[in-house]
């Protein structure tokens, strides 16, 4: 029998680069993993594209997904929504192919419940002053989004406790092998069930 694909879920406090990490861990092993896109109500930023980044939808459209059942999961994240489609992460993972989602902590604890073999990896940053210069520098959200996310940052530090492992961003190439490692060795784990 074929063996499932491996879900693994990607969390860290908001300017921490794990987009970053995770296009360059789609680009290093592009036949190993695929990325869910995950549904928002937030606006695009500059350079996203709709279908790529996320499927940018309206709050009502978003609503309607939740009460017909198309998302796995969902949150409200400081003033928006974001959902994970379910169809395409059972048919990949049905299909053998491990998914990665990069999505934050509530959602992480929901799908860990309906998956219980989902590996869970929060990143961080070296230092904790790095992520308030990351988020000004990219330049993309007000100070008061800003300050929101920073705010969301300090309450899921708690959460943290729930990750199977914890990786520092400190070289994005590093974080990205040390990933690659952690989901290679759960593979043969479940391999040799
Ligand atoms: P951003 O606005 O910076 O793209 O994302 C804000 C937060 O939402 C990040 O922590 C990101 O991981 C999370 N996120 C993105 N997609 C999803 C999703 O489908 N579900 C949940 N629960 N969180 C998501």
């Amino acid at each position: 029998m074929k063996k499932e694909g491996i879900l693994t879920i990607i969390s860290g406090f908001s300017g921490v680069g794990k987009g970053t990490i995770v296009s360059a861990l789609l680009r290093e092993y592009p036949k190993e993993y695929c990325l869910s896109i995950s549904a928002t109500t937030r606006a695009p930023r500059e350079g996203e594209k709709d279908g790529e980044n996320y499927f940018f939808v309206s709050r009502e459209q978003f609503e309607t997904m939740i009460r017909e059942g198309k998302l796995l999961e969902y949150a409200q994240y400081v003033d928006n929504y974001y959902g994970t489609p379910g169809d395409f992460v059972r048919e990949k993972l049905s299909q053998g192919i491990n998914v990665i989602l990069e999505i934050e902590m509530q959602g992480a604890l929901k799908i860990k419940e309906q998956y219980p073999d989902t590996l869970l990896i929060f990143i961080v940053p070296p230092k904790a002053s790095d992520l308030l210069d990351r988020l000004i520098n990219r330049g993309t959200e007000t100070k008061e989004q800003i300050e929101g996310r920073l705010r969301r940052s300090a309450q899921e530090a708690v959460y943290m406790k729930d990750y199977d492992y914890i990786v520092v961003n400190d070289k994005v190439e590093r974080a990205v092998h040390q990933i690659h490692q952690i989901i290679e060795n759960e593979q043969d784990r479940v391999c040799r069930r």
